[in-house]
Order: C-alpha cells, then structure tokens, then sequence
C-alpha cells in the first residue's frame, strides 16, 4: 500500500537546522526553516495556508510543534515569505515576530504589495491584464495588517537557549529590509533573497527590486562573513557552467556561489552603465538593448518583444541608479 504523503518534509540539514520546501501559487517554491532550540525559531512563513498546511504536518513528522516556535524571523517583506505571518500568529500566539524597519510597512498594508514591488513588471511595461492578476494573487495569499513585535536591527543578538545566538545581518537591495540571520556556533547565514547568484534559473537575473548598489555590497559584505552554510529561500542558481540550482550551500560551494552573484551584478550594472552611456531611449529601449548584451555574458533568455519579464523589475532597479528616475508608478 502506497501513503500519500500531502505535505513536504521537514529535511535536516545538521546543526539542529531543517528546512521545509513549501508550495506556493502555481510553480513557487519558498524554502522556509526552523532551528530546534530551547526556543525554537521559524524563518520566514510562505503565504497564508503555509503554517497550517505544510509547516505543521512537516515538523509534527519529525517531532516538532510548530505551536512552540519562539522567534519567527522575517528575511524581508515580500508575500512568499511573510504571508503566513497572520496564520503562524494564530498558531502560536506566544512567538515574537521579527523584520527590519524597512520593510515593516509591507506587514502594515495589502496595498503596499498591489502598489509595489511585486507589481513593478507590469507597470514598467503597461500591463493591464497582469497587473491585475497579480493583485488577485496578493489578496489571497497574504494576511494583512499583521503585528510586528521586534523592529531588528544590524548586530541585534537574539538568544534562543542553549548557549545559541542568532546575529541579525542587514542586507538590502533585493529590498530595503532585507535581513539574514547568522547562526553564529554553526556558521550559518539564513538570507532569505537577499543574495540570488543569477536568481530562479539559467536564463534570468537575480531579482533585485529596491537598490541595485545596496546589492552588490550586500554580497560582498556576505562574504566577508565567511558563512560555512548558506540557506537561501529559494532554489537560486549560479552563473552558466557555475554552481547548480539549490537552496542551501556549504564550504566551497558557498563561497563559489558568492562570487559568481557578484560577478552576475557586475555584469548587469557594467552592461547597463555602457548602454545609458551611448543614449537613453527610455525604459524599455535601454532594457531590451542590455538583455541583448547579456544574452552572452550570462544566457540571458530573450521573448518575441525582445525583453525578459522576470527580469524587469532588476532592470528597472538597474536603470534607476543610473538615470535617478523613479520606480514604476
Ligand atoms: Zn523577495
């Protein structure tokens, strides 16, 4: 007889560290983790049905209650990783819910998703019927307002027992607020997107929305740390011919994978200073001009318009630095 298993499972990855592959939307994977502690911590939470339907079921399998989480620590704002804040309060009301300043408001207001970064694609490109989808995703996956009840900052220490800390690391540009925790006794960075080699897949850009600049340091300053492991909150890729497709990496491959996202932002900006350099036609002139250019440097895939729609937004952060024009409105 065959069970139908219809939750992921909690994977452990040593160090008292287990990271669970949640489902969201149609093909979305947001890897979320939980530390087992004398106060047991939660990384992130997917959308709205994610506590409840795969985080409990997944650690119950391997002797956990989600109910006792402690600490539930926001990489940064965005609905595939603090959707299911509101649901994960409801669980376990005695937990403490974390994020950087930054992105507090994108706990406050439904709106501040419908009018932001998520929506930056169409409205760069004029996208009526995708805006649109877009906002109907947001309502149904995200609950809104939710409370925070610790503003973190850069080197808050957070205790969770047993002689363990975890050391907040601020880390913006894919957003302002994006925040890695660093579990100082087993050298590992949790960092969310905050760091996405050439992001979901060969043929993409790592999506940065909010500071293009602020994402290059934060890759260096990630290295400079010298995490043993890094867990990231999706599966982002390395360069072409680079490191695979995975959501944790260790040692070498770690540090490889950091090297080869700074060489992919260096790309991006280098190509995008040479293009504004020789005349700026607007938007979507200039991003279909860049994607050309990195169809060598990094594989880049290119539609029937000449343009990458998951790579807009990137561009868009890109040619902002350059030009000091506004985001998408
Ligand atoms: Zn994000």
């Amino acid at each position: 007889m065959t069970t139908r298993i219809d939750h992921p499972a909690a994977i452990a990855l040593g160090d008292g560290i287990y990271r669970i592959a949640c489902q969201f939307a149609a093909d979305g994977i947001v890897h979320l983790y939980y530390i087992d502690a004398p106060e047991p911590v939660l990384i992130d939470t997917g959308v709205t049905a994610t506590p409840g339907r795969d985080l409990l079921p997944a650690l119950a399998d391997s002797g956990f209650d989600l109910r006792a989480v402690r600490h539930i620590l926001t990489t940064h704002g965005h609905w595939d990783h603090m959707g299911g804040h509101g649901s994960m309060r409801a669980l376990a009301p005695h937990a403490q819910v974390y994020i950087q300043p930054a992105d507090a408001y994108l706990l406050d207001r439904l709106e501040a998703h419908t009018f932001g970064y998520i929506t930056y694609m169409p409205r760069a490109l004029d996208d009526a019927t995708e805006l649109e989808t877009v906002i109907a995703q947001m309502a149904s996956n995200i609950v809104c307002p939710v409370r925070a009840d610790v503003l973190i900052l850069d080197g808050h220490r957070i205790d969770i027992g047993g002689g363990r800390t975890i050391r907040a690391v601020h880390t913006p540009g894919h957003s302002r607020g994006s925040m890695s925790y660093f579990l100082e006794d087993a050298k590992t960075l949790f960092t969310g997107d905050a760091i996405q080699g050439l992001g979901g897949g060969v043929g993409r850009l790592p999506l940065v929305f909010d500071d293009s600049r602020a994402y290059r340091a934060t890759i260096a300053r990630v290295a400079g740390l010298s995490p043993h492991r890094l867990c990231l909150g999706h599966a982002f890729t390395g360069l072409p011919g680079g490191t695979e497709a995975s959501p944790v990496r260790e040692g070498a491959v770690a540090r490889q994978f950091l090297e080869e996202s700074g060489q992919a932002a260096k790309a991006v900006e280098e190509t995008m200073r040479r293009v504004i350099a020789n005349g700026d036609g607007g938007f979507v002139s200039v991003a279909r001009t860049v994607l050309e250019r990195l169809v060598t440097d990094l594989g880049v895939a290119i539609d029937d318009q000449g343009l990458n729609r998951r790579a807009i937004a990137t561009l868009h952060a890109f040619y902002r630095e350059f030009t000091g024009s506004p985001p998408p409105v």
